[in-house]
């Protein structure tokens, strides 16, 4: 696949991913979502249904000292501020770095960073990667819901938009989140975005994509899809397949298609 990122930013990001992964396997057992069927509602993300306690503050402490430790490598231009930020990182922080990023709150970072002489990128950079591992925990742990959701453009998990599917050879499509690494299906083909489900109105884009990928844009909401196809596609790999297909992204809303993203 073509890719418009550099291979220092992949590398960097590829770092991130492993350590995050590594944290996962380390959180398991100790933090532990509880998820009751029955008390779910299906039509809001799972993320605003459960109490923040499923990310305890220190183990984020400690996710976020991990996480900084693999960037400094990579980046040391930043080994000070990242110092200053994780000095700062209390308890209390935490707790709203970690309510901050589930809102997208970029308002606070602002704020947040201006006040303690970190650029703002970095403290939402931060906050967010550190709550990762705990995502992609919520979203093993809510595996068996998933597809039962109503919900129209986000991850039922985590609530990013939607922006990836895996397509197997029978033309079935798993929806990926690379935010959390759910992995989910619709119970009848459909748009994600707006549940039109008048198959003409959904039609690949007419753009040379390569053998592997493919556009999916929906004529009635104005928005799109990126398919890959991939007869295996482990929910693992999300967040590696959006990176390797940005340039779809950039493909897309040039067309007039989604809501203009911010990289
Ligand atoms: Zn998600
Ligand atoms: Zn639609």
């Amino acid at each position: 696949m073509k890719s418009v990122v550099t291979n220092e930013y992949k590398e960097l990001q590829e770092s991130m991913i492993d350590r995050q992964q590594e944290l996962k396997t380390w959180l398991k057992g100790k933090t532990n979502v509880h998820l009751s069927s029955p008390l779910i509602d299906r039509k809001k993300p799972i993320v605003k249904q459960i109490s923040l306690a499923w990310v305890p503050a220190e183990l984020y402490i400690e996710s976020a000292g991990s996480l900084s430790a693999v960037l400094k490598r990579k980046r040391p231009d930043l080994a000070k501020q990242l110092d200053t930020l994780l000095d700062q990182l209390d308890a209390d922080t935490a707790l709203s770095f970690i309510e901050e990023s589930l809102t997208y709150s970029q308002r606070f970072f602002r704020q947040w960073a201006s006040e303690h002489n970190v650029s703002p990128w970095l403290a939402e950079f931060i906050a967010e990667q550190s709550l990762r591992p705990f995502l992609y925990l919520l979203a093993d742990g809510s595996k068996n819901l998933l597809d039962s959701f109503e919900l129209q453009g986000l991850c039922p998990c985590c609530a990013e938009p939607v922006r990836l599917a895996a397509l197997d050879s029978d033309g079935e499509k798993t929806f990926l989140c690379p935010r959390c690494e759910a992995a989910w299906k619709l119970e009848a083909p459909a748009c994600i975005h707006c549940g039109e489900n008048r198959s003409e109105q959904l039609v690949s884009l007419d753009v040379e994509t390569g053998d592997e990928t493919e556009i999916e844009v929906c004529q009635t909401c104005s928005q799109y899809v990126k398919l890959i196809r991939i007869s295996e596609a482990p929910a693992e790999n999300a967040v590696r397949y959006d990176l390797e297909t940005l340039h779809l992204d950039y493909t897309a809303q040039d067309a007039g298609y989604g809501e203009k993203l911010e990289f």
